[in-house]
């Protein structure tokens, strides 16, 4: 059996020997895996979704060192279970509605094994012709689900590439010697998930010669449904578009999609070429090589983990997961509204409510904003939920975010009773 194997030559400091990429070892060792990561799934609302260690529980927990023998899978996947998990905040949990949703699905996580198994570093084209091809494939593909203009697209002269984050893309703006707009104003657009009306911006932008970047990291996945696409209208009007379909499109941490108009803007500005990188198929210009659209030089082959989720969802699985979130943050908004003490703060847009317990129902002139801050920590602190806040001009609301691919409406409905539950608890101490 594997196990008496590696215990046996762990035990004879025979370790050396064993091949650390031994395929029947990996065979071993990836079921045990699996299994863990399945049980962990299964059990996840067991844990509390928000963490609750205090800042260096860790620390007192492992050894000061690192071992001086192998250890087995074994024995680790125990430490995993015991020390690890409590310092774990479960962004996969049913009842995680914090921040924005990091939704993990089945086909993510295959494909970024799968990506992971190959473990090439696809900076140009010959580093792997597939890692390259399949991702502007990919890019294509999805950038027709959600009806970008062609120009957009590799096949209309433009080009997509898939970058770690939204949020790196463009520091590559002093590089280009171009104004760069940032259609971002991420503090109030993440608190509020409001969309700028896009086509008169690029209009104002297209007099002054400033490159316009529209940023939908969050809710640009939910665009290949047809209802949503029109928060688009306009598009046509930037030179690049980015989403992370790691958040809210089914595809594990990190995939952030990016479009460009004119990809020479970027490869100008980003092209590196030393001579140990110099090959046939670079200098005959037939290829794309991903190393000119980035700041880094490795790059992981992404694509496969885009292209397992898209072909093993298809458009219609996708939309429909989407449309399911919405449907449920709609009914967590029908809840709140049937419970006159409770205000929903901005119009809920995809899936995600923001709301606060009304002045109207805070007795003796208590501050609302700090009596909300309360009721946020508590709900937060019974491990039963997690949610997170945001300041919009002045106002403290709780913002609920559905997209854990796990949530059903059972969660969503707990998860407003544990809101209401724990308003009484806070009402009733005045
Ligand atoms: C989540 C979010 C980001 C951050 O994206 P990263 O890829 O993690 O950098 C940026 N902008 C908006 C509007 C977001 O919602």
């Amino acid at each position: 059996m594997g196990d008496l194997k590696l215990n046996h030559s762990v035990k004879n400091g025979a370790v050396s020997r064993l091949n650390p990429l031994d395929p029947e070892e990996f065979r071993r060792q990836g079921h045990m895996m699996i299994d863990f990561i399945a049980d962990y799934y299964q059990n996840i609302e067991i844990y509390p979704v928000r963490s609750q260690v205090k800042p260096g529980y860790l620390r007192e927990r492992l050894p000061e060192s690192a071992p001086v023998n192998p250890e087995p899978l074994e024995i680790i996947l125990k430490d995993v279970q015991n020390d690890i998990i409590p310092g774990i905040t479960h962004w996969q949990s049913p009842n995680f509605f914090a921040y924005f949703p990091s939704s993990g699905s089945i086909a993510g996580f295959l494909g970024e094994m799968l990506s992971t198994g190959f473990n090439t570093v696809g900076f140009n084209w010959i580093g792997s012709p597939a890692a390259t091809e399949l991702e502007s494939i990919v890019m294509d593909w999805l950038g027709k689900m959600l009806k970008l203009p062609s120009s957009f697209l590799f096949s209309g002269g433009g080009g997509g590439v898939i970058v770690v984050t939204c949020s790196n893309n463009f520091r590559f703006r002093s590089r280009t010697n171009s104004l760069v707009l940032m259609l971002h104003r991420r503090d109030y657009l993440s608190s509020s998930t409001a969309v700028d009306p896009l086509g008169p911006l690029c209009d104002v932008a297209k007099e002054y010669g400033i490159w316009v970047h529209v940023d939908a990291a969050y809710a640009g996945g939910a665009c290949i449904c047809p209802e949503f696409r029109h928060f688009l209208d306009g598009v046509e009007g930037a030179n690049s578009f980015s989403f992370n379909a790691h958040k809210w499109f089914f595809t594990t941490l990190d995939c952030c999609c990016l479009w460009l108009k004119h990809p020479s803007a970027l490869i100008s500005a980003l092209s590196t070429n030393p001579e140990i990188l110099n090959n046939k198929a670079t200098e005959s210009k037939q290829v794309v090589d991903y190393k000119d659209w980035q700041m880094a030089l490795s790059r992981r082959f992404r694509a496969l983990k885009l292209w397992l989720v898209l072909r093993s969802y298809g458009v219609t699985g996708l939309g429909d997961f989407i449309r399911g979130h919405v449907k449920m943050a709609k009914h967590f908004e029908s809840l709140l509204a049937a419970d006159k003490r409770f205000e929903v703060v901005f119009p809920t847009n995809f899936a995600m409510v923001s709301f606060r317990v009304s002045p109207l129902a805070i007795p003796n002139n208590e501050d609302v904003n700090e009596f909300n801050r309360n009721l946020l920590e508590s709900i937060n602190a019974s491990g039963s939920a997690y949610m997170v806040h945001a300041v919009v001009g002045g106002v403290y609301v709780i913002r609920l975010a559905v997209g854990a691919t796990l949530t059903e409406y059972q969660h969503v409905t707990m998860a407003f009773k544990l809101v209401q539950d724990r308003a009484n608890a806070l009402l009733c101490t005045y």
